[in-house]
């Protein structure tokens, strides 16, 4: 016969709340002993506990993104304080503003030289979707939809006529981080 050892970890924590943790009981010290129970607390069949709402942390201000989750207790003359954690909650369906950022391979090019521009996108998640890059209000060409890459986007192009240019890139966004336009930026094309 073998046997399976199933240890149980009872673990004590003074809260910083003015009643226990699962009801609504008070736990000032001092009292004398028992005094402070409630059928909750006594464990009595049916009783349903209500947790403290001042040791909860409820939040809707979390955008969307991985975050990692600690609780910090601080400690008390009896008890050290500790962290808890942390957790990954992942939180899906919002999207954040992007950071976009533009640069050109050579801001000072001659007429028909290859130029490439560069889109940059820092997202709270690993970004996809497009970039449509333009000058002045037109698409260059061939870079009308550009996949975003390892969090970047490219557009090469020898066509931009002499002059200077407003170069920007639209990105698209996708399911965690939201359209945005990086640039202008000016190209000059001697
Ligand atoms: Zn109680």
């Amino acid at each position: 016969m073998s046997y399976e050892p199933v240890i149980g970890l009872e673990i004590h924590v003074q809260l910083a709340t003015r009643t226990k943790m699962f009801c609504a009981c008070d736990l000032a010290f001092g009292d004398e002993p028992n005094t402070h129970t409630c059928p909750v607390c006594l464990a009595h069949p049916g009783a349903l506990p209500v947790t403290n709402g001042q040791a909860l942390c409820s939040t809707s201000a979390l955008s969307g993104g991985t975050y990692a989750i600690n609780g910090k207790y601080s400690g008390d003359s009896t008890y050290g304080s500790g962290v808890a954690g942390p957790i990954t909650q992942v939180i899906t369906g919002g999207s954040v503003a992007a950071g976009l950022t533009i640069d050109s391979s050579s801001y000072t090019a001659s007429v028909g030289q290859g130029v490439t521009f560069t889109v940059v996108v820092t997202g709270p998640a690993p970004a996809s979707g497009t970039v449509r890059f333009t000058d002045g209000g037109n698409s260059i060409p061939n870079c009308e939809s550009v996949g975003v890459s390892n969090g970047s986007a490219t557009c090469t192009t020898s066509s931009l006529s002499a002059g200077t240019h407003a170069i920007r890139g639209y990105y698209s966004g996708d399911g965690s981080n939201s359209a945005g336009v990086a640039g202008p930026i000016t190209e000059t094309i001697r």
